[in-house]
């Protein structure tokens, strides 16, 4: 069969947290005519779409194919229009189109993983998501066996979300209908952008640069606010934000108020909708589990809402671990956490 000849047996799975984890077998996509190739074998068989695992939890063997993203190559039109395949990474990225002299990528530098796992969940940080460049990508459809064009709207992006996490639309956790191949952004020409350095920490860290300031500055602020806060994957296992930061109706956030006058808040302004976001950090440090450890499984000593790998955890830990913050939380505050990294197997 075709995909045995292609697939890597028992292969070894790319995942952030560290985990021991492990497919059934693997098959590198380098090549667009792959995915049209291997279609046919895949129609009924489990399969998984992986780029760097920075937003994974494997927390149990994967008894499906892994589709490894290796879609390489970029460019970028005078007027800004960047074109970029989906195995690229991210950060790499955000680093060229400022070298070719475009801005509006800079406030998303560092953040780790593949260009084509941006969208799925709409990557955002330092007031910037990626919904604000994104002008359309492209995606395989499995079901038809044909590339397919999404538009902005179409990929229904919201905080940390869009079409693609959700199982109505991308089906089951090991049967995902598109894999995402090129993404295209509208960025500026730096000389004439409008920078966007609003978001609290990095207002106060951009003012010590020279003026004026550039977009390669707020890259560089960027980057090392981001050094500073989180921890390396590369030391100490970990898939950044481990919950989302809750959005609640504005009446819930003023009881909850009343009853811990420090809790911060921040409204929505873009929200049709009486709701505004709290921090899911502050929830769960106030709970205590700031450096807390399970065995090999805790929370970042530095930030609340990173649950690393110090070394030997393995995926029952670490759910636990989440498990048992969610239910502190919930019991303390009324608050669900809900987690940002896709779960495999669906839990
Ligand atoms: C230290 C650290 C800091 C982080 N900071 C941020 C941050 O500031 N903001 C933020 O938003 N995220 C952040 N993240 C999360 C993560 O970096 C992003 O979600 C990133 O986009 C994941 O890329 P990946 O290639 O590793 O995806 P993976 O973890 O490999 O996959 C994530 C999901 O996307 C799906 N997927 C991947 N590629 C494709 C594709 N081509 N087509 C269809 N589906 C696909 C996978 O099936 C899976 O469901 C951070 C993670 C870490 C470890």
């Amino acid at each position: 069969m075709e995909l045995t000849a292609r697939a890597t047996r028992n292969a070894p799975l790319p995942n952030a947290l560290g985990l021991a984890a492990r497919a059934t077998d693997s098959i590198l996509i380098d090549r667009l005519d792959t995915l049209a190739q291997i279609t046919p074998e895949l129609a009924d068989h489990p399969r998984v779409i992986l780029g760097s695992g920075t937003n994974v939890v494997l927390h149990a063997p994967i008894k499906a194919t892994a589709l490894i993203n290796g879609l390489k190559g970029k460019s970028i039109t005078p007027t800004g229009e960047l074109t970029c395949a989906s195995g690229e990474l991210w950060h790499e990225l955000v680093m060229w189109s400022l070298d070719q002299g475009f801005s509006g990528l800079e406030n998303l530098a560092l953040i780790p993983g593949t260009v084509g796992a941006a969208p799925v969940q709409n990557i955002g940080a330092y007031g910037v998501e990626l919904k604000d460049l994104l002008v359309r990508l492209a995606a395989w459809d499995f079901h038809q066996a044909q590339l397919v064009s999404f538009t902005r709207d179409q990929c229904q992006f919201a905080y940390r979300d869009s079409i693609f996490k959700q199982a109505s639309v991308q089906g089951p956790w090991n049967k995902p209908r598109y894999f995402i191949t090129e993404i295209t952004c509208q960025l500026s020409v730096s000389s004439e952008a409008t920078l966007n350095t609003r978001y609290a920490d990095l207002g106060e860290a951009i003012k010590s640069y020279p003026q004026p300031i550039t977009a390669q500055d707020v890259a560089q602020a960027v980057i090392c606010l981001r050094q500073k806060k989180l921890p390396d994957p590369q030391q100490i296992g970990n898939v950044g934000s481990f919950f989302k930061n809750p959005i609640i109706s504005r009446l819930q956030a003023k009881h909850l108020k009343l009853l811990h006058p420090d809790l911060p808040q921040y409204d929505l302004t873009d929200s049709k909708e009486d709701l505004c976001k709290i921090p899911a950090a502050w929830l769960i440090e106030r709970c205590g589990f700031k450096g807390a450890r399970r065995g090999d499984a805790g929370v970042h000593d530095g930030h609340a809402l990173v649950i690393v790998n110090h070394g030997d955890a393995n995926g029952r830990e670490i759910l636990a671990l989440a498990q048992e913050i969610q239910q502190t939380v919930v019991g303390k505050f009324g608050v669900f956490l809900e987690p940002e990294p896709i779960f495999m197997p669906a839990i």
